[in-house]
């Protein structure tokens, strides 16, 4: 005998049970895209966990933060590049091997911190991304933390630290786990077809 889905007793339960309540859900009711299988009651349980709305101010702050920190790189590469422009014409006093060498360090000093900041910048925004979409929870740890390495450029130092911190409170709160550990953002989570059924626990608990 096959067992029927919890909301539809005329179905047969062929999207598997809910990994939290243990539910027999068929295909419909079972929350697309959600592995293990969860059910849409759940869901809307996960989302009303206590800290589970940080995770979209969390997303949006590291995709600024992260791509200023890109920009900033960017501009010290290029920067770089003016540098050596402008001492090119600069005429270098014969013999004075020390300003022979000066373009170069300079212009590989400013290319070094330029991709310090690139690199995580552009992980900081993707990990801001994927969190948008609760999603990534590891390119999210990723991403906050590395924009540490923005200390480096000196100009996000505090912006950083203050970052990676909000990150570690966020990312380390149980509900907001269990949230992004289903990996379904919020917008494709499905309304279930019952609503005789689900509107005894779609009522506002204490
Ligand atoms: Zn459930
Ligand atoms: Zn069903």
């Amino acid at each position: 005998m096959d067992a029927k889905c919890g909301h539809h007793p005329d179905r047969v339960a062929d999207g598997g049970t809910c990994a939290r309540c243990g539910t027999y859900l068929c295909a419909e009711c079972r929350v697309e895209g959600s592995d293990p299988a969860l059910c849409s009651s759940c869901l809307t349980l996960l989302d009303r966990g206590k800290d589970v709305r940080h995770i979209r101010i969390l997303a949006i702050l590291m995709m600024i933060h992260g791509g200023l920190l890109a920009a900033m790189g960017a501009y010290y590469v290029l920067f770089g590049g003016f540098v050596l422009d402008a001492l090119a014409d600069i005429p270098v006093a014969p013999g004075d091997e020390s300003s022979e060498f000066l373009p170069e360090i300079l212009v590989s000093a400013f290319a070094l911190i330029g991709l310090t900041q690139v690199g995580p910048g552009v992980v900081q925004a993707l990990g801001g991304w994927r969190l948008f979409q609760y999603r990534g929870l590891a390119l999210g740890w990723i991403g906050a933390l590395g924009g540490l390495l923005g200390v480096l450029g000196c100009y996000c130092a505090p912006t950083g630290i203050a970052l990676a911190m909000y990150a570690t409170y966020v990312l380390s709160r149980d509900d907001v786990r269990a949230r992004i550990a289903v990996g379904v953002p919020p917008s494709r989570a499905k309304k279930p077809a019952a609503p005789s059924l689900d509107a005894t626990e779609s009522t506002d608990a204490p």
